[in-house]
This record gives C-alpha cells, structure tokens and sequence, in this order.
C-alpha cells in the first residue's frame, strides 16, 4: 500500500509537475484573523465615474482573512471590504504574504466585497496613465475616481497582516460545510424591454418593462470553524448581490449587517470573511417593486441582516456533522483576453466633446462617457490584450471559483451545474479587476444596457464571460472533490420509547 502510494506521488510529479491529490494524513488546521482598512474622511469614495469624497463614517471596512493548512498545502482567503482590487495591488501582497509565510501566492484568493462605501483603490491607479497626452491624463488623474497611494499601502498593509496572524494563529479545528437560500433580498438588475432591448435599472413603474432579462443565485454558502471547545472561530460565506445598500459613510456595507447578526448569534469574535457571488447583474434593487425599499444603513440591514440570519441556520444545524479531516488545494490559469476598440470616429467625437467642461447635467452624461472612451483609447495603445487569472480554490467538498470580474449571475449558475463539487462558490472581483463581464446573450442584438457600455472600466470582448466560465469549471474538474462530513450514524435500533408506546389512556 505505501509503496502504491509512492509511485503513484512520484508519477503525479513527473506527469503534472503540480504532484497528486496531497495525501493528507494531519486534520486540517485553521486561524482567523482581520484588520481595519477604513479609509480617512475626505479621501475619495470610488463607485462612479467621476470624483467624490467621504464625508462620515459608518463602520469600518475590514480585510478578514482564514488560513486553512491540510499539513501538505495551504490556502487564504481573504474577504476585502473594498469596490475592487487591481492586479498590480494583489500581486505585491501576494509576494509580501509569501515572503512572510511561504503560502505561495497562487494559494491566496482575494476576493473584493465591491462595497460602494470604501476606500480609494480605484479607478484609476496611480501612473496608469503617465503615457497618455495631457487631455488623457488630465481627464483621468484630475476628472475620475483616483488610487489614493496612501490607502493602496494601507490596504496591502492590512491584508498581509490578517493573512499572516491567521497563518500563525493556525490550529486544529472542526470544520463544516453547508448551503441555505435567500431568494427575497436580491435582483436581477436588467429587464427585457419591448423595444427588444435589455435595459438596466428601468425604475419601478415603467411602462416599457416586460421580464427581468437575467437570473439571481438565492444560494447562501458557509464554511464555519469550531474550536475543540465548540466555540465557532470564524465562517467563510458566499453570496451573489452588488454592495450597494450604502449606509451613510465609510463602511464595509451590508457585510456589516451580516457579521452583526452572526455575532450576535455566535459571539462578538467570530470574524466573517464574506466573498461575494457572480452579482455583476444583481442588486438590493427590486425594480418591481409597487413600494420603496428600505435604504442607507435599514437596506444594508435588509440584505447583510436576511444573509446572516441564514448563514446562523445553516451554521446552527452543521455543528452535528463537523470534520478534520479536509483537503486543500489550488489551481489557477491566466487568460489573455483582448479589449474592445472604440472607433476612430468615436474615439475623435469623443475627444472633442471630453476636452470641453460639461454645461448641465444632460451634457454631464454625455461628457462622462466621451472621457471614458478617451481615456479606453489610451488603455487600449498601452495593453489591447488583459491578463485575466481565473482561480479554484479547494476545501474539502468546496471549492471557490473565481473571476476578476463583476461576472454576471448566469455564469455562476452554469459553473455551479458543471463543477464536480458538491459545493462550488464563484468569487466575483476577486484577484484583480476587468469590470463587468455580461453574457454573450446580452452583448448581442437582445442585450444593451448599463453593464455594455464601453468605458475605460468594461471593455473585454463579448466571449470573454465564456472562456472565464469555461476555464473555471475546468480547474474544478482537475481537483478531486472531498465528501460532505455525513455526522455520526443513527444507533441500531433496539427498543421504542417506553413512555410512548401505549394506546390512548382514558381512565
Ligand atoms: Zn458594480
């Protein structure tokens, strides 16, 4: 037998250079751990085009972080309260928690929230620009929603630092693997129209509406961790919905409202790494809605509070049916997908029309999408093709698919039906960031709408979403999936209840 498992060791090096399947003999160890990555007020609040500023404050935006370590491999994950993360920022942290722990870097998954009530770390990054023209440049630098180099540090500063106390803060720990559903607090932001079109966000009420034009994800993921002593350390969830539910000021957004609730159940010091779904068209927003919907900090409530609350039930019923024995592993491939060019003529109107200062807000609109072709020409001189890392990362009977991307809900489904796993949780804007990334369906002649423009954010051909989802089931089916811990087996049976087995009694 244990020379089987030799040759079979030696053969998987040889063959594949990544080794088999690791034979893990150890129980799987665990740590937790999370920093406070709040940007300062008066520091840019990215989530649109143009600049805006942080006026208050909430609560903190937090990088949570969890290690797991099967004794042959480790993993991170790592949950960001942030709009997004660019690649040049996760591949320095990736180097830094290297360097600090020898987690390779490709074992470190770092999947952004896309809360629209954070820190600077986009649009555009510092020098992105620097070998553009002076409109260009002044347009981008001076015009759009700006890196601060300050917040970027404190960021990756932040990371680092709750990977590498996790690592260190490892050890044996029970582990337990569920699903529950919320179907009630998400939507699908784009409707069919009767012009033929899909439109985003058309407003309650529209006359014009007919069916929404995609999908949600109900699902609810969770992995929680429970210490010898039966006291739950921390849980991972997945769920697919845009952090958009802005309560007023600097906050981690309705991920805020999901650790109050699994605190209040479990304790106040459970950290709650949340990595969100395949939500690029998925919002709070019911645009059907014949009332409005609570909003600020009760919307937050109502989404990160409703997730919670079933992320408590599942957590509650896995406690029977916890193991140590898991298995972790990773895989990743770069896709090298191109941009979409604007035309010449666009590309010319549109410089004309940017140079100018916008009179009114109707010419607002149209000066914010003649800069973003503007400033899209500039990227697309610089790099026509974009490196797009597509990640699996297993636990156990889990597996974490990601994408760089505000990835559509469809896709998400699709690799759900085609993984292997009997648990597979896309990661959205996770790794980097190419913006949205719409089905083909949606760039054809029934698609349109928001998440179609072209601008300097969205720009990847319409196969893109097809060749990430594609090289995302196939990571999954080169990993081996882990059974679901069953929990213990009933006992034989030997005799009923004794107190109970007697016709009725009636004097
Ligand atoms: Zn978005």
């Amino acid at each position: 037998m244990k020379k089987r498992s030799l040759f079979f060791l030696l053969l998987g090096l040889t063959l594949s250079g990544a080794g088999l399947h690791p034979l893990h003999s150890a129980p799987v160890k665990s740590g937790f751990a999370e920093r406070d990555i709040s940007p300062e007020i008066g520091m840019e609040r990215p989530g649109g085009y143009l600049k805006g500023y942080h006026q208050a404050f909430h609560d903190p935006c937090k990088a949570r972080a969890v290690v797991f370590d099967d004794g042959a491999k480790v993993v991170a994950l790592v949950g960001l309260d942030a709009l997004f993360i660019r690649e040049p920022q996760v591949a320095e942290v990736r180097r830094r928690i290297q360097e600090k722990t020898g987690i390779p870097g490709e074992a470190v998954l770092i999947g952004a929230s896309h809360s629209h009530s954070s820190g600077p770390t986009g649009m555009v990054l510092p020098g992105e620009f620097d070998h553009a023209d002076e409109l260009v440049q002044e347009l981008a630098y001076e015009k759009s929603s700006a890196a601060d180099p300050t917040y970027l540090e404190t960021m990756m500063a932040g990371i680092v630092e709750a990977v590498t106390e996790a690592y260190e803060k490892r050890a044996e720990i029970r582990l337990g693997f569920g699903r529950g559903e919320e179907d009630g607090v998400s939507f699908n932001r784009r409707w069919r129209m009767k012009n033929g079109l899909s439109f985003t966000h058309p407003r309650a009420g529209n006359p014009d509406m007919v069916e929404p034009a995609g999908p949600i994800d109900p699902e609810v993921g969770v992995i929680g961790a429970w210490d010898d002593e039966g006291k739950l350390v921390g849980c991972v969830v997945n769920f697919a919905c845009h952090a958009t539910t802005s309560p007023p000021g600097i906050s981690a957004n309705y991920p805020w409202a999901l650790e109050k609730v699994i605190r209040g159940a479990f304790g106040e010091d459970v950290v709650v790494v949340f990595l969100n779904g395949a939500s690029g068209d998925v919002t709070q927003v019911d645009n059907a809605s014949p009332v409005v919907a609570p909003r600020g900090a009760d919307g937050a409530m109502l989404v990160g509070g409703s997730v919670g609350a079933e992320a408590v039930k599942v957590l509650a019923g896995l406690v029977a049916s916890l193991t140590k024995e898991v298995a972790v592993d990773t895989r990743s491939r770069v896709l090298e997908i191109p941009r979409r060019p604007p035309s010449a003529e666009r590309v010319a109107k549109s410089r004309a029309l940017a140079a100018a200062p916008p009179a009114g807000a109707a010419a607002l609109n149209d000066w914010i999408w003649a800069k973003e072709i503007v400033m899209l020409q500039a990227l697309v001189d610089k790099e026509p093709v974009r490196r797009v890392e597509v990640q699996a990362v297993q636990i156990g009977p889990a597996v974490f698919v990601t994408n760089p991307a505000e990835y559509f809900c469809e896709f998400g489904l699709q690799q759900k039906a085609a993984s292997p796993f009997p648990f597979t949780w896309p990661v959205s804007l996770a790794n980097g960031c190419v913006g949205y990334v719409p089905t083909s369906e949606a760039m054809g002649p029934q698609g349109g709408g928001y998440e179609t423009r072209l601008t300097s954010y969205s720009n990847l051909v319409p196969e893109a979403g097809d060749l990430i989802r594609d090289a995302g089931i196939a990571l999954t089916k080169e990993l081996k999936p882990g059974e679901v811990p069953a929990g213990q087996a009933a006992p034989e049976f030997k005799a009923g209840w004794n107190y109970g087995n007697v016709p009725p009694q009636l004097k």
